[in-house]
């Protein structure tokens, strides 16, 4: 029987589970090529999580020491009621830090009400400053669009917001040191990320697009001296200061630098899975949990606590071969 009168989440090898990543819907507006196919099959709406749904769960996690939420998608800011419900995430009591990744295109509109919902901090994703190529990464996107929602943000009075950018050879490769340039401009932080093989997706092949953690460094070390920093998120960002400046440059690198031995982290699916390793299928149906005990938040508890046992130790993505994760990115809550 679990102790709730000092609740934790902690798994078999001794690490604390403290952040939750909620996906609140599989749908976006973009159909970036590292992420999604073209025609995407989204979930029937009777299969996700309703908003009320979300908030009891992210209550629960909140109650067993989970102080940091980061609501992610699909795009988060499509779905209805999404600015609604991170007012009341960010009412929990317990919760430090509400946080944000999006693809910005919808944050001209929403900005403010995402600052007065109590959000701390938005991740924006952002590939390109070239508007030619971020149509053809994003397939749908308008790159105007997402700079008027980073101006949005930036007047809406967030601080350090941060810049993602999957790098991929010979579609962005050359671009990351304007990418950088950029988040110096603007005041922000930015993190490239390396490609991970989450669902296949057509026209596009991972092993031959993979730009390593590595080279990006070297690439920016041409223009910017990286200074290390030990500024972690306990997070899988290895982090680095740019001289002169306040922007933090951060690196993403599942592949080249395994970051799985700190990990605090497990991700709610838009369907109420919950995922206790990205690179792995361990999943426990929590919507299932959920459904059959209607207000008894003790069972839901338990059931949580019970899936620290199965988070495995680490990933074990290979690019190099064919995906053995067949979930998409959108569906995972990246
Ligand atoms: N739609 C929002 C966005 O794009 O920021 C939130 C969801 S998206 C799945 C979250 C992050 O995952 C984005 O920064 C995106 O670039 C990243 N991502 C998507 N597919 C990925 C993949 N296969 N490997 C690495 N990062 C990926
Ligand atoms: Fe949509 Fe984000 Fe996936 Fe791009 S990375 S398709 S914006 S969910």
């Amino acid at each position: 029987m679990s102790d709730f009168s000092n609740p934790q989440l902690i798994d078999r090898f001794g690490r604390q589970v403290t952040y939750l990543r909620i996906s609140i819907t599989d749908r976006c507006d973009f159909r970036c090529i590292y992420c999604m196919s073209e025609e995407m099959v989204f979930l029937p709406r009777a299969q996700i999580l309703t908003l009320e749904e979300i908030v009891t769960l992210a209550q629960a996690f909140v109650e067993l020491g989970v102080d940091k939420i980061r609501i992610t998608g699909g795009e988060p800011l499509v779905r209805k009621g999404a600015v609604g419900l991170l007012e009341r995430i960010g009412e929990l009591d317990g919760l430090r830090q509400l946080v944000l990744t999006t693809n910005g295109s919808q944050l001209d509109k929403s900005a403010a009400a995402l600052k007065a919902a109590g959000v701390k901090r938005i991740n924006v994703s952002l590939d390109t400053l070239d508007s030619d190529n971020f149509r053809r990464i994003t397939r749908t996107g308008d790159l105007h669009q997402v700079l008027k929602g980073i101006d949005a943000a930036l007047a809406a009075g967030f601080e350090r917001l941060k810049i993602n950018a999957v790098i991929l050879k010979n579609r962005n490769h050359r671009e990351v040191t304007e990418l950088v340039a950029f988040a110096i401009e603007k005041d922000m932080d930015i993190s490239f990320i390396e490609e991970m093989p989450l669902g296949s997706v057509d026209g596009h092949d991972r092993a031959a697009e993979y730009y390593s953690s590595d080279e990006i460094k070297k690439d920016l070390e041409q223009r910017f001296t990286l200074l290390p920093t030990p500024e972690t998120t306990g997070g899988p960002s290895r982090y680095f200061r740019i001289a002169g400046v306040n922007t933090k440059v951060g690196f993403i690198s599942p592949h080249s630098h395994n970051f799985c031995a700190a990990c605090n982290r497990v991700r709610l699916t838009a369907e109420g899975r919950l995922l206790l390793c990205l690179g792995n299928e361990h999943s426990v149906d929590l919507k299932r949990v959920l459904r059959a005990n209607p207000g008894n938040s003790a069972r839901l508890q338990q059931a949580i606590v019970a899936a620290m046992a199965i988070k495995p130790e680490k990933h074990h993505f290979d690019i190099k071969a064919q995906p053995v994760i067949f979930r998409h990115m959108n569906a995972t809550g990246g």
